[in-house]
């Protein structure tokens, strides 16, 4: 299928859904998970019991955390985020699912309703006890020379990112919302992601069950493009700046 058949399939197709991973922000300046230099490949992954059972882990984890707050301060969403939020102004966008964790869909300006954070957020910092929020800023600027790790000011639980760590279980309403939105699409386009982290990567599956047609864009290939309707082997920003032309008048 070329590119402007699938422009022509956009243009006719309402209840598109969008599922991404770290590969649409690269091209916002933050690294993917698997490619080599970024920040993820210089600190080990802390799985969940760790955090909850280590000092250790907990500062080695707020270590990572305060490299990426900082990173975060200089990124901006892109081309690709900026496509997602265009499907959206046209009535064509019934849902984002994203594995993300760096909130550029919502500095974009796509609504919250709109969005599912499969993986949390960096975002926010919640307590694990008693679940107040924090603004990040606020905790980070504590982390300095031999820092301990935060804890709640209200109840003195533990402090963490509101993300989901390795080990810790899936938040079950995203999941849900994640499953129906599967479920009712039409399109369902899979922009940056490897599609190897599981449950995610069982959703662009269960959507191509559902009847979608399933279209992915990836600069390298992913185990799903044998399945995929469509699918599109570059970067994501080149991707958009070709398409966006062809579904103008949409
Ligand atoms: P991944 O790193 O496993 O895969 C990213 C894919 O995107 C790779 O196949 C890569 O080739 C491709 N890619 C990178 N830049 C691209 C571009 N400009 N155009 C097209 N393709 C591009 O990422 P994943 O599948 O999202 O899984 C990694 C996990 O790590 C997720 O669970 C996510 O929560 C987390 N993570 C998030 C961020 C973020 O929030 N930005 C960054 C790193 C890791």
């Amino acid at each position: 299928m070329t590119l402007q058949d699938f422009a022509q399939r956009i243009k006719e197709t309402g209840n598109i859904v969008c599922f991404t991973g770290a590969g649409i922000s690269t091209e916002s300046g933050v690294p993917d998970f698997r490619s080599p230099g970024g920040i993820w490949t210089k600190y080990t992954p802390v799985y969940f019991s760790d955090f909850i059972n280590s000092e250790e882990a907990r500062v080695r984890a707020w270590s990572m955390k305060r490299e990426i707050h900082e990173l975060y301060k200089d990124v901006r969403p892109n081309l690709g985020h900026y496509f997602i939020c265009s499907l959206e102004e046209r009535g064509k966008l019934l849902g984002l699912i994203t594995q993300n964790i760096d909130g550029l869909h919502s500095l974009a300006g796509l609504p919250d309703e709109k969005i599912v954070e499969l993986h949390g957020t960096d975002r926010k910092i919640i307590c694990l006890s008693c679940e107040k929020s924090f603004d990040p800023d606020g905790v980070m600027k504590h982390l300095v020379g031999d820092f301990k790790s935060p804890r709640c000011d209200e109840c003195g639980g533990l402090l963490k990112s509101a993300t989901i760590s390795f080990g810790q279980a899936m938040p079950a309403e995203p999941m849900r919302r994640a499953q129906l939105l599967s479920e009712e699409a039409r399109i369902f386009v899979v922009f940056g992601s490897s599609l190897q982290v599981q449950p995610a990567a069982s959703f662009p599956v269960l959507a191509k069950q559902n009847g979608a047609f399933l279209a992915i864009v990836n600069r390298e290939p992913t185990p799903l493009d044998e399945i995929a309707d469509f699918h599109y082997t570059g970067p994501i920003g080149e991707f958009c700046k070709q398409l966006s032309p062809l579904i103008a008048d949409s």
